[in-house]
Parts: structure tokens; sequence; C-alpha cells
């Protein structure tokens, strides 16, 4: 089972993959997990990729490949794998397909959930931190028993810069912008399954399970 999970900042793709990783026994492999992964193991191209990232700099396509090349062939997936966070670019993506048949293998979905953008700004401008303790709320899906107030220590909750209005917005374009052509993507290669992000969490995993049912029958 080779899947792909696709969706905005605020979408439930954790906590989807979490549940996706869980039933079907396949690894979550983010991006970030990738990447820690191989300069922690010290392999040639994770220290290549280090000192790119030590200068600030973007890792180039062909290292990044290389890495998830190194990831893919790793014996946790045999039966598959969930990526998330690449691919990025449709040069990426191009580079996955290739990979996958040399591995003689292939793409099975492109699982994508998908949000409204009002719904989305309302999910993430909600979150407020304790500056105290780091205990995160919700104003509407998981507040405080006092508005305003952490439940642990009393101390006033703040709204991170990250979750202000504007710049949750400006997060938002620059992610749509960014994923919109590899949507166009994979939906011309009949990848592309969409799910609808704004139903409760039980039934999204619901839907994507049926889906994915059809795979291991
Ligand atoms: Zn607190």
């Amino acid at each position: 089972m080779n899947l792909i999970l696709m969706g905005l900042p605020g979408a439930g793709k954790g906590t989807q993959a979490e549940k996706i990783v869980e039933k079907y026994n396949i690894p979550h492999i983010s991006t970030g997990d990738m990447f820690r992964l191989a300069i922690k193991e010290g392999t040639e191209l994770g220290k290549e990729a280090k000192s790119f990232m030590d200068k600030g700099e973007l890792v180039p396509d062909e290292v990044t490949i290389g890495i998830v090349r190194e990831r893919l062939n790793k014996p946790d997936c045999e039966s598959g794998f969930l990526l998330d966070g690449f691919p990025r670019t449709i040069a990426q993506a191009e580079a996955l397909e290739n990979l996958l048949q040399d591995m003689n293998d292939s793409l099975d979905y492109v699982l994508h959930i998908d949000v409204p953008k009002e719904k989305l700004i309302e999910r993430l401008t909600g979150r407020r931190v304790c500056p105290t303790c780091g205990a995160t709320y919700h104003v509407v899906f998981n507040p405080p028993k006092v508005e305003g107030k952490c439940d642990r220590d009393g101390s006033e909750l703040i709204q991170r810069e990250d979750d202000q209005p504007e710049t949750v917005k400006k997060r938002l374009e620059v992610n749509v912008e960014q994923a919109q052509p590899l949507l166009d993507f994979y939906h011309e290669k009949g990848y592309l399954v969409t799910f609808n992000g704004d139903n409760d969490i039980d039934e999204v995993f619901h839907d994507i399970d049926q889906k994915l049912g059809d795979l291991s029958k």
C-alpha cells in the first residue's frame, strides 16, 4: 500500500496519518523525520543534506530524492508507506515515479484531505497556548474550563504569532500555491482521492479506510 498524504495545515493530516499507520501497519514517513534519520545514521546523503541545512539553504532535489530512495528501501516499507510532505514539486513527483518504477513498484493513492479555507482559518486561529506549561487549547474545539486561562496553572493563555489571522492566511496561500500543481498532476494520473476533511475525525477516517480497503482485497 503506497500512499501519499496531502492536505493544508490544519486539515487534520497528522491525526489521519496516525490512524492509517495503526490500522495498516505501514510507516508514516514525513520529510523532516526522513532527513533527521539520514543525518543521525550519518549516510553520505545525510551528510550532504546537513551541509545545505547548516548553511540555511534548501536541500537540492537529487539529495532529497536519494534520501527518499534510502528510506523506501528499508525493511519497514516492505508492505508500503505513507509519505507526508514529499513530494512538494512536480519535479519531485516525477522523480518519485521513476524511483518506484526502479523498485518495480508504483503508487496506489494520493489521499487528499480537503477542508475549505475559511474552516482552516477558524481551526488555526483558534489555538491558544499556555506560556507557563505549554499546554495547547482551542477556543472552539478544546476550550479551557475558564475562558482565557490555563486549566493546569491558571496562566493567561496567549495566541502565538504563527496563529494570528494574517499569518495564517499567508501561510495557507503559500501552501495552496505549492500544492495545487501537485494535486492537478496526481489527478491527471488518476491517483488522487479527495476526502471531505470538514467531517469529524472518525468520519474522515472511515472514508479513507473504505477506499484503502479496496487495496487489501
Ligand atoms: Zn499552563
